[in-house]
């Protein structure tokens, strides 16, 4: 197989081969054969920070995804919409497609980093994080995710992306495959009212990681019934998880204030998350119920008005 290197140019302390691969299959290659030596490169915005912070030690061989052809734009049909793991966040958070069925993906795609990290970072980049914001956007649109992998031959996978969390959770994760797009289902909205929102506490606005994340998703009927409910937090360096018990709570039900208060606290219990040296996993865990609580009232509220 002929292989495409070219030698970095960039003077130590950081002196690294780039890999250039023209395909996955060639790409996958190269990851098995350097292994941890060796790093899949979208944006570079996350891994920069990573070296930078000492967090994952400097890769000797870095392997370009930008190279290969199809993995970048946002495509309609008529049940899906098909988002390319090298599209980036930019793009994610302008894209109309993704604003009218994947609205809280959209809402996230708008605030993680700053415009500048917008304009570089790939939304596959994120999501390969285990990390990154746009998860728990992800899992209110029950979005699925098409791999690549490689064993005897190259294997294409498509697996909802609750069930890669609990692959990554369990240490299963498999280090050479690499995400190639992200599938949204299209919904019908008929009769009913979508209601959307996604909040995020960070220590600042912006150039920290988030403390703390939420993604709303359900719909309502005229008389105030919630059906398909999806609740998700996440943040930090924890893994995003669905919260069953908060979308119990409204599944099949009829809005009331005292829902409200009821979320907040149920939250407390269904977040399962951490501590670390910035924030106790108590004030993690109000803060999810705080803002479902907040984000609840505020687009039941808007949704009242606009009546
Ligand atoms: C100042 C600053 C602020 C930030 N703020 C936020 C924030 O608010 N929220 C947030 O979520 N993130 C934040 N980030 C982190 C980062 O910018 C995002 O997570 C971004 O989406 C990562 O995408 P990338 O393309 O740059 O990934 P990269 O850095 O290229 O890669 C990240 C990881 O994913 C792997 N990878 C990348 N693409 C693929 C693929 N297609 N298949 C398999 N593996 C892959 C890489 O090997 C690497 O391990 C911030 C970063 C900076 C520098």
């Amino acid at each position: 197989m002929e292989m495409n290197i070219e030698t970095s140019r960039i003077p130590d302390p950081f002196p690294c081969q780039v890999w250039e691969p023209a395909d996955m299959e060639e790409a996958m290659m190269i990851k098995r054969q350097y292994g941890a030596n060796a790093a899949f490169v979208a944006g570079g915005t996350l891994l920069r920070t990573q070296w930078e912070g000492g967090i994952v030690s400097k890769h000797e061989h870095l392997i370009r995804l930008d190279t290969i052809a199809d993995l970048r734009g946002i495509d309609e049909s008529e049940r899906h919409i098909h988002i390319g793991a090298l599209t980036r966040l930019r793009e994610c958070g302008a894209d109309m497609y993704i604003a009218n069925h994947g609205a809280t993906l959209y809402e996230a795609c708008r605030h993680i980093a700053a415009p500048s990290i917008r304009n570089q970072a790939t939304i596959g980049g994120n999501i390969a994080s285990a990390v990154g914001d746009a998860i728990p956007a992800l899992l209110v649109h029950n979005a699925s995710l098409h791999w690549a992998d490689i064993g005897s031959e190259v294997d294409l996978i498509q697996q909802d992306i609750v069930d890669w969390l609990d692959v990554v959770k369990s240490g299963r994760r498999s280090l050479h495959a690499i995400l190639m797009g992200i599938v949204l289902e299209k919904q019908s909205t008929e009769h009913q009212q979508e209601i959307t929102f996604f909040r995020k506490i960070g220590r600042r606005e912006a150039f920290t990681p988030s403390l703390v994340t939420v993604a709303f998703r359900a719909m309502v009927d005229p008389l105030g019934y919630f059906s398909q409910v999806r609740i998700a937090a996440g943040g930090g360096s924890g893994i995003a998880m669905r919260l069953s018990r908060c979308e119990q709570l409204l599944e099949g039900n009829r809005y009331h204030a005292e829902m409200i208060t009821s979320i907040a606290l149920l939250a407390n219990e269904d977040f399962v998350t951490y501590s670390d040296p910035f924030a106790s996993e108590q004030y993690r865990q109000q803060t999810a119920g705080n803002l479902l609580a907040a984000g609840l009232w505020e687009s039941i509220h808007s949704q009242i008005e606009r009546r």
